[in-house]
Parts: C-alpha cells; structure tokens; sequence
C-alpha cells in the first residue's frame, strides 16, 4: 500500500517565501512577484505582522505594505504569519520540537504568553483585512505551548516539519520544510524556504531556472491543504521516514 502513497498525484512543492516585512530587500521581492506571475505559481509568504527584527530594519521600507499584501492575496497567494515580531527571547538547546537547536521567539514560554502573540499577530492581520491559514516560527522553533496555542487560535496549519509528506500530531497539519536550497524530490510534498534578504544574486538566477524547470510541480497552498486531507498516508510515512531525513539533512 504504501508505495502506492508516493506516487505523482504526491509529489509537489509549495514555495515559501520567509521574512516578508515592510522593511525587506525589495528589489528582489519586486522581482520575485514578476516570475511568480510568469510562471503561474501562488507562494506561500511568511508576512511578520509586527517586526521588530533590527536587522530586517536595516533594509528599505516600503510604504503602503498591508495594501501591497491585500493585493497578494487578491491574487490568490497565501498568506502565512510567520511569529510576531521576530525576536529571539530564549534558547532551544535541541530541546525544541524538531529538534534544530538555536535561539527562538516562542521556545520555553508560557502559554499566555505564546497565545498573546499569537492573538495579537492574528489580530493585526484581521485588521487589515488578511485572511490567515496557517503559522511557521522564526527559527523552525516551537514547543508544545506553540501549538496549543496556535490550536486555541484556530491555526492548524505548520508550514514546518520532517517527512516527504504532510501529516498530523496533536490537531496540527505540518507541512514538510526540507531543504534550504530549492531542490525538487522525485516524490513528496513540502516546501522550500526562500530568505530573500540574504539570497545573492547569482543564486536569484538560479531560481527562475528552478522555477522554469519545475513549473509543472509547484503547487498553491490549496492543494496541499487537500493532500493533507488524505492523512492516512501522511502518518504512515511520517514514521519511516523521519529518521532518515533526519540523517540526511544532516549533511
Ligand atoms: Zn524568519
């Protein structure tokens, strides 16, 4: 059965694109917008709804940012709020969920005090009139406040995670982020991350090539939502893969 699972109605990748803030390198955003409109493809965007990210505010701003990602939306892009105001208060110690290590803005607090942040970062969107879907922390780190807290907010959506396929735990879709670079597997669905403040220039080329290349694989955020849907595969290959994507993208 399970081979069945891994087959090309389950292969796709989401794009992800993180750190969107009306301070960003928008030269490249600029740019991405128009290949993502060639090429038909509807991102997913990780939009920081209150950024305090001194180093993202080292970029240029962009007036009128919440009418520029209403009009995003418009377009039918997702939507996806990535933490709240993107500063590090504490330290995972590898003792975060997945295990990544490193510093986070959710990892080892409260429940209030996750759920504030949560219910003020939706509270902004809902001001200005942005639908939101789905969540993924700054740093890949979250703990099990983080998603109790998403759960009593009504996200349950995680664009984060191990496996070649979406799957559940604890009422959470997690959707699979692999790699750093955007590479296309054979099989699987997941999303690539894209930091856009830190890409070089020969690399933005190699993204549009990446995008020619793949058009046919990229996939919206409704469809990975319908994948996810179907989570019997999800969970039995999340088991047997886990460990060794683990060992994998330790190189
Ligand atoms: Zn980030």
């Amino acid at each position: 059965m399970k081979k069945n699972y891994l087959n090309k109605q389950n292969t796709g990748l989401l794009i992800r694109i993180d750190d969107v803030t009306d301070h960003m390198n928008w030269e490249l955003m600029d740019k991405c917008e128009e290949l993502f409109d060639n090429y038909e493809i509807k991102p997913l965007l990780g939009v920081i709804p209150n950024n305090q990210d001194p180093e993202f505010k080292n970029f240029p701003k962009r007036e009128n940012f919440w009418g520029i990602v209403r009009n995003w939306q418009k377009k039918g892009w997702e939507i996806s709020m990535h933490g709240f105001n993107h500063i590090y208060e504490t330290e995972t110690n590898k003792n975060d969920y997945f295990e990544y290590g490193g510093k986070s803005e959710f990892y080892g607090q409260s429940f209030e005090e996750q759920n504030n942040k949560i219910k003020n970062g939706l509270n902004i969107f809902k001001k200005e009139n942005i639908k939101i879907r789905s969540f993924f922390a700054p740093n890949h780190t979250y703990d099990f406040n983080t998603f109790k807290a998403l759960k009593a907010n009504n996200i349950i959506n995680v664009i984060d995670g191990y496996g070649l396929l979406p799957y559940q735990e604890f009422g959470i879709n997690f959707i699979p982020q692999l790699f750093y670079k955007e590479i296309m597997l054979p099989y699987g669905i997941q999303s690539t991350q894209i930091h856009l403040n830190y890409i070089k220039k020969k690399n933005f080329d190699n993204l549009e090539n990446f995008f020619k290349k793949n058009q046919k694989k990229i996939i919206d955020f409704n469809l990975v939502l319908g994948k996810v849907s179907n989570s019997l595969f999800s969970n039995a290959s999340k088991f047997i893969l886990e460990k060794s994507l683990k060992l994998f993208r330790a190189f």
